[in-house]
């Protein structure tokens, strides 16, 4: 793989402190590629899913060539749901972070529209919106389009697959000519090749292409887990294979900072690596990992390179990587000198559809596996204790310790087993753990979709960070005022006005009407589903 950093890119200082913020450490395959063609004025069409950071690899470009003196709107970004709409608002905006004067705005349906025109009244350089609402603006007048620049379609195919052709044509053809059209889409059908043809100009295709690469004597398990229980999850996992050396991964040098005081707080023999580190630090946590001074290297992709080391039994992803072939050097890392390895990957929602596109990739199968019980990790504690007594017993040795028990049992009318059984007690501790409550994912929970959900709904709240409200609070309301038990609750996404629930549906309208004015810390609330009719009825 060849290496890329962020630095290397001709990047507006502000943009690259906002993603060091951000945590990313490198540029993902897809962004190392766009981010240089865009910025050279080309128009590009990027074949790459949900989950490959391609939000990051047409918003940093796009803000690079922003003109922040000039007030008015120079880039529309397309995106097929209200829920994209936002999400790709949300980091548009934290790349933004340092650019004074950049405006950026979602417009969808569902929204009043009046806050809108208002807010565009205020000069905006940046639209993200559903096409239904752009057009609106655009028939409005509220929406001037005489200097745009930019136009990118994020998930094209969705949009065409949703009825949105025409309005996207529409919009398209009404940017002056000498724009810059950028395409990403998961899919190339030939609807897409006509419409890149039409609007485009030579453009450049970008497709990450990818080597085979084998892992055959690597077993590989994934484990559905939420974040909020990865770290509990981590240390079972770790309690019950007690593997010599294990390397786990994380997404961001920040997640591994994070992970690995995490570790040590419990007690675990955890460092990391990443690359902020210089190279003498990286020499030093290396040494120790290779001498078992620590037995968790907590790494980044960018770290993983260097680790050539036999003893590794186990290798964790934290998170999914954005990347097939970065899940292949990943897990690559155990199995090593023909040894036998074991990966595991904690995925929960959205990233069950990665895991089956990183099956397809190594075409192997990666199974499930259930989270180690709090049963089975004593067990394997337990019975490791014993084993060291056994090993002690067999050496003998111990004369001065049987004097000291003798004269205990002397002085104490205690049983041998009680008193076995205390120290044991006072050895192992005496913490009773709870298990952990995970509800099922399902692999319809696409964070970042409207598209039609087979078990669950998308509810659209109308209140979130702004009013200090958080998931918890949600989560709380809905099970305390609609009586609908909290297994039926999925992802809650709080964003700054608003949030999106997902609920079972054959609860949905429950929540709905049960807690239709209702009030989360004094706000009354307002409950919307926001699926696919939703999108059409606002679309008008
Ligand atoms: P996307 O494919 O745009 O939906 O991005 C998937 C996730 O990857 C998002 O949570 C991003 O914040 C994150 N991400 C994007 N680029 C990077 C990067 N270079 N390194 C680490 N994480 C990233």
């Amino acid at each position: 793989m060849e290496v890329i950093k962020f630095s290397d890119l001709q990047i507006d200082e502000r943009i690259k402190r906002a993603i060091e913020e951000l945590g990313y450490e490198q540029p993902s395959p897809i962004q190392a590629q766009s981010i240089p063609t865009i910025i050279e004025g080309k128009d590009v069409i990027g074949q790459a899913q949900t989950g490959t950071g391609k939000t990051a690899a047409f918003s940093i470009p796009l803000l690079q060539k922003l003109d922040p003196q000039d007030r008015s709107l120079q880039a529309i970004i397309l995106c097929p749901t209200r829920e994209l709409a936002i999400q790709v608002s949300e980091e548009v905006r934290k790349l933004a972070k340092y650019m004074q004067g950049i405006k950026t705005l979602p417009v969808y349906g569902g929204q009043p529209i009046d806050r809108q025109i208002r807010a565009l009244k205020g000069g905006v350089q940046v639209v993200i919106g559903t096409p239904g609402r752009v057009i609106d603006h655009i028939n409005r007048k509220t929406l001037k389009l005489n200097n745009v620049k930019m136009v990118v379609l994020d998930e094209a195919d969705e949009m065409l697959d949703m009825g949105f052709r025409e309005d996207i044509e529409t919009i398209v053809s009404n940017v002056p000519e000498e724009r810059q059209t950028t395409f990403f889409s998961a899919t190339m059908p030939k609807a897409i090749l006509e419409l890149t043809k039409k609007y485009q100009n030579d453009p450049v295709h970008i497709k990450v292409v990818r080597k085979e690469l084998t892992v055959s004597n690597i077993k590989q398990f994934y484990i559905e887990t939420r974040f909020s229980n990865r770290l509990e999850v981590l240390t079972r996992l770790i309690d019950v294979y007690n593997p010599k050396l294990t390397v786990v991964f994380t997404n961001t040098k920040k997640g591994a900072d994070e992970l690995v005081s995490n570790l040590q707080a419990r007690g675990y023999g955890a460092d990391s690596l990443h690359g902020d580190l210089k190279q003498v630090q990286r020499d030093i946590v290396m040494d120790k990992f290779r001498s078992g001074t620590i037995d968790i290297l907590v790494a980044t992709d960018v770290a993983a390179r260097g680790i050539d080391i036999d003893d590794v039994e186990c290798v964790i992803n934290y998170e999914l990587p954005q990347d097939e072939e970065y899940y292949v050097h990943r897990i690559g890392r155990t199995g090593r000198a023909g040894r036998d390895g074991i990966a595991f990957s904690f995925v929960f929602g959205r990233e069950m559809r990665k895991l089956k596109d990183i099956e397809r990739f190594t075409k192997s199968k990666v199974l499930k596996h259930t989270i180690p019980t709090v049963d089975d990790v004593e067990q394997k504690k337990v019975g490791q204790f014993f084993e060291t007594v056994k090993a002690t017993l067999e050496e003998g040795n111990f004369s001065r310790q049987l004097q000291w028990v003798e004269d205990f049992c002397n002085q104490e009318d205690f049983s041998i087993i009680d008193i076995c059984a205390a120290i044991v007690k006072k050895t192992l501790g005496d913490e009773e753990k709870e298990e952990i409550k995970e509800e099922k994912s399902g692999d319809n929970r696409r964070k970042n979709k409207g598209t039609k959900s087979f078990e669950t709904s998308r509810l659209f709240f109308n209140v979130g960070r702004n009013q200090r409200v958080e998931a918890k609070d949600i989560f709380g309301a809905i099970v305390g005022e609609s009586g609908v038990k909290g297994k039926h609750i999925g992802n809650i996404d709080v964003y700054d006005k608003y949030s999106f629930v997902d609920v079972d549906k054959d609860k949905a309208k429950t929540v709905i009407d049960r807690m239709m004015n209702a009030k989360i810390k004094g706000n009354k609330l307002n409950i919307e589903k926001a699926n696919k009719k939703a999108r059409k009825k606002n679309k008008k």
